[in-house]
C-alpha cells in the first residue's frame, strides 16, 4: 500500500561541509547521543594531526555524522574515538574500493532479504497446493526485522557515516542537479544512515498503527439494516467496509436508474461516521437495524420504535490521535525533520509541502474542473450532489462484452507459461526492439498466484523480476489479463532501472508513483496488444475527464489530512472530541473554498471519510501526486516509442523526484499536462 521511497530514504542533519553549509556548533549533540562535544573536538584533532589539514572539512563531517548517532551502548568516549581513528578513510584509491564493496554488500543484504521474503511468503501468495498455519506465522516473520540496529552495532553504519556525506532535502532540491552521479550514490548510502529509532519508539509506532488498522479493517455496515422512511434500499447479505465498500457502492448505483436516493443514503451513513453520531452497535454488527432517520436502534427484524443507543464516543479520533501521539514520540529522533508533517514531505516524498500543495490547489481550482463539474451536471440531468465528487460516468464501455473479451484472452492464454513465453511480442507491440524485448522478457519470471495479481522487483543481478497473475482452469480472463499487463509495466520498470542502472544505490524510481506511471501506460494498451481497437478519440478524452475528475476529489481529502496534522501539532494535547470538531471545521473549509462554488452547497464534511487518514499518517497526499506524476508520464509518453524513452527515463534512478522528472520528460513535477489534456478533452467533446 505505501508509496516508499524505499531503502534510500532520506536523512538530514549534518551537512555537507564542502558546501559551506553551517555546521551544528560544537557541543550540539543530538537527543540520545552519548558524545560530548568535548569528545568530538579529540577525536576531531586526532584525525587532523594524523591525516593534515586538507582533509579538515571531510573529518568535520564524519566525526559529527558518527557523533550523533552513537548511543552508551555503542562504547565510551575513548571507543569512539578511537573508531574514528582506525576507520577514517583518507587514501583516495581505499575509499573508492571502500565505496564500491558498501555499494555490493547492501545490495547483496537487500537482495538477500528480498528473496528470503519472496521465498518464505510463497506458500501463501503463489497458487501451489494448501496453505498450512505455519505459512501465516511466516507471513509475519520478517527476516530484517533488525537489520538497521544490526549495521550499527557492528559499526557497518558509522563506517559509512564516518567516510560519506549526507544531505539536506534542500541540498538535494538545489544542488542536487549538478551533482555527479557518483556523489548521488555516496549521498543515498550515507542517508541510509539518517536516525537511530530506538525499539520503544518503534513499537509504540507499530501498537498505534497496527490498532488503528484493526479498528479501521473490521469498521463495516451491514446495508440491508439500515432503515430509511421505512424502507430498506440494499439487499440482504450486503455488507460494506467504510469508507472503500461504501464508496464504491455508490459509484456502482451509477448504473442503476433509481441509484440515486440509495447514493443520498451512503452520504447519510457517511456523514453519521465522520461525526461520530453512529450509534455505536451498528458498527459490524448484523443483530441490530439502524433506523437513521431519527438515529434509533431497534434488535434486527423487529417492528416498533427505535431505542436510542450511546452514539460511538470518538473512537475514530482516538486511533488518530494516537498515532500522532506515537509520531511525538519519533519526532526527537528525527531532528532535522521533528514533525510527522516534516518526515513525510522532506524524507518520504522529498518534495516540500509547500510545493506539494501549491499543485493540487492548481487542480482544485482551476477552471477546467468547473467546467468537467458543469460536464457531469449535464450529464447526470440533475444538480451536483455532494457525492458526485465519486462520479464514474466518464469510464469508457468496452466495445465488447467481457465474456466476450474474457474468450479471446482464455484463447490466446490458457496457461502461465503461454503468457510468459509471449512476453517478447507484447514488448515488441508496446515498441521496445527484439533484443531488448528478449533480454526484458528473460528477466522476468510468471508466477501463478493465489491474489489478483502483483509486479515484485529482484534484489540481486542475478535473480529475476517476477510477474505474479492468476490464470484460472480455463484460461486467462479479461480482468486478469488488464492487470497482467499493468504488472508488466512495473517489471519492466524494475528491470531496466535495476540491472542497467550505473550504481547499485540509485536503483530504482523515486517513488511508487513513477512505476505507476509506467504500468498505467502499458495497462491503458491492453486492447491494443490484443489487435482489438488503437484508441478511440472520444475514448481517450473521457478518460482525461475522469483522471481530472479523480485527481480533483483526492486532491481535497489530502489537503484536509495535512491541515488536521498541522492543527495536531498546534494543539498536542487535544482531546478526541476537540480533534472531531476540527476535522469537521476543516473539512467543511476546504469544501466550502474548492467544491462547493462547483456543487452549490456549503459545510459539506465528505472528505473526511477517508479511512487512511484515520491509520495511515499523512498517506493520503500520495494519491493525488501519484495520479499527478502518472499523467505526467503518461502524457509524455503518448506520441515516443515507449521502449526507447523507458529506458532512458529508468536510467535516471532514485534522485529525487523533481530531478528526475526533469531528466526524464524535461520539466519540473506539474499538473499543466493534465489540465491542458482536460482543456483538449472538454474541447473535443460536445456535452451529451
Ligand atoms: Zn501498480
Amino acid at each position: 500500500m505505501k508509496l516508499r521511497i524505499a531503502w534510500t530514504m532520506i536523512i538530514v542533519m549534518t551537512l555537507l561541509a564542502a558546501c559551506g553549509t553551517p555546521e551544528k556548533k560544537e557541543g550540539e549533540i543530538m537527543d540520545g547521543s552519548s558524545i560530548s562535544g568535548q569528545a568530538i573536538s579529540a577525536a576531531r584533532d586526532s584525525l587532523l594531526a594524523r591525516h593534515g589539514e586538507e582533509y579538515r572539512d571531510r573529518i568535520d563531517r564524519g566525526v559529527q555524522q558518527v557523533a550523533a548517532l552513537w548511543r552508551e551502548e555503542d562504547g565510551t568516549a575513548e571507543d569512539f574515538q578511537a573508531f574514528c581513528l582506525a576507520q577514517f578513510i583518507a587514501d583516495p584509491d581505499l575509499l573508492h574500493a571502500t565505496f564500491e564493496r558498501l555499494q555490493q554488500n547492501f545490495m547483496l543484504l537487500g537482495g538477500y532479504f528480498t528473496e528470503m521474503r519472496r521465498d518464505l511468503n510463497a506458500p501463501l501468495q503463489l497458487d501451489h497446493g494448501a496453505i498450512l498455519p505455519v505459512d501465516y506465522l511466516f507471513g509475519n516473520f520478517s527476516p530484517s526485522a533488525h537489520l538497521g540496529e544490526d549495521l550499527y552495532r557492528s559499526r557497518i553504519a558509522f563506517t559509512v557515516l564516518l567516510n560519506f556525506p549526507r544531505s539536506t532535502l534542500q541540498q538535494r532540491l538545489e544542488e542536487g542537479g549538478a551533482w555527479s552521479r557518483r556523489q548521488w550514490a555516496e549521498i543515498r548510502m550515507a542517508d541510509r544512515f539518517r536516525t537511530r529509532v530506538p525499539a520503544e519508539v518503534n513499537q509504540a509506532l507499530n501498537t498505534a498503527y497496527t490498532n488503528a488498522d484493526n479498528y479501521i479493517s473490521s469498521y463495516n455496515i451491514v446495508m440491508h439494516n439500515v432503515v430509511s422512511g421505512g424502507e430498506r434500499l440494499f439487499p440482504e447479505g450486503l455488507v460494506l467496509i467504510s469508507h472503500w465498500g461504501l464508496r464504491d457502492e455508490l459509484k456502482a448505483q451509477y448504473a442503476n436508474a433509481d441509484g440515486l436516493k440509495r447514493q443520498q443514503l451512503i452520504q447519510r451513513i457517511m456523514e453519521h461516521i465522520i461525526a461520530q453520531e453512529i450509534p455505536a452497535e451498528v458498527v459490524d454488527n448484523p443483530a441490530v437495524d439502524w433506523h437513521i432517520d431519527d438515529n434509533t436502534i431497534t434488535a434486527n427484524g423487529t417492528t416498533g420504535k427505535g431505542e436510542a443507543a450511546p452514539r460511538e464516543d470518538d473512537v475514530r479520533y482516538r486511533h488518530w490521535l494516537n498515532i500522532f501521539q506515537a509520531e511525538r514520540g519519533l519526532d526527537a529522533h528525527t531532528p532535522d525533520s521533528p514533525t510527522l508533517i516534516a518526515r513525510r514531505f522532506n524524507e518520504d516524498r522529498e518534495i516540500p509541502e509547500e510545493t506539494v500543495e501549491k499543485l493540487f490547489v492548481s487542480i482544485l481550482s482551476s477552471p477546467e474542473v468547473r467546467e468537467t463539474a458543469e460536464r457531469i451536471s449535464t450529464r447526470l440531468g440533475r444538480k451536483l450532489e455532494p457525492f458526485d465528487i465519486w462520479y464514474t460516468g466518464f469510464k469508457s464501455k468496452p466495445a465488447m462484452t467481457e465474456e466476450e473479451l474474457d474468450r479471446i484472452v482464455a484463447r490466446r492464454y490458457p496457461t502461465v507459461e503461454r503468457f510468459e513465453s509471449d512476453i517478447p511480442n507484447i514488448l515488441v507491440r508496446l515498441g521496445f526492439s527484439i533484443d531488448r524485448a528478449r533480454y526484458l522478457a528473460d528477466k522476468i519470471t510468471v508466477d501463478a498466484s493465489r491474489g489478483a495479481g502483483h509486479a515484485m522487483a529482484s534484489g540481486r543481478l542475478v535473480d529475476n523480476a517476477r510477474l505474479r497473475t492468476r490464470i484460472p482452469a480455463d484460461g486467462m480472463n479479461y480482468k486478469g489479463y488488464n492487470i497482467a499487463i499493468h504488472e508488466l509495466g512495473h517489471n519492466v520498470e524494475q528491470v531496466l532501472s535495476f540491472q542497467l542502472m550505473d550504481y547499485p544505490g540509485l536503483r530504482s524510481v523515486p517513488n511508487t508513483a513513477f512505476t505507476e506511471g509506467f504500468a498505467f501506460v502499458f495497462q491503458s494498451r491492453d486492447l491494443e496488444l490484443l489487435g482489438l481497437r488503437s484508441g478511440a478519440q472520444e475514448t481517450k478524452s473521457l478518460e482525461v475527464l475522469d483522471a481530472l475528475w479523480s485527481t480533483y476529489e483526492i486532491a481535497g481529502v489530502a489537503l484536509v489530512d495535512m491541515r488536521v496534522w498541522r492543527w495536531m501539532y498546534e494543539h498536542p494535547d487535544a482531546t478526541p472530541a476537540q480533534l472531531r470538531e476540527a476535522v469537521i471545521g476543516i473539512a467543511k473549509e476546504v469544501w466550502n473554498t474548492y467544491y462547493a462554488p462547483l456543487f452549490g452547497v456549503e459545510d459539506v464534511p465528505l472528505l473526511a471519510i477517508y479511512s487512511h487518514m484515520i491509520d495511515a499518517g499523512m498517506y493520503t497526499p500520495d494519491y493525488p501526486l501519484g495520479h499527478i506524476i502518472a499523467f505526467q508520464i503518461e502524457r509524455y509518453l503518448e506520441d515516443k516509442n515507449l521502449g526507447q524513452e523507458m529506458e532512458r527515463m529508468c536510467a535516471t534512478g532514485s534522485v529525487t523526484p523533481e530531478l528526475w522528472m526533469r531528466t526524464a520528460v524535461g520539466a519540473s513535477i506539474s499538473t499543466q499536462p493534465l489540465l491542458e489534456a482536460a482543456r483538449e478533452a472538454l474541447d473535443v467533446t460536445a456535452a451529451p
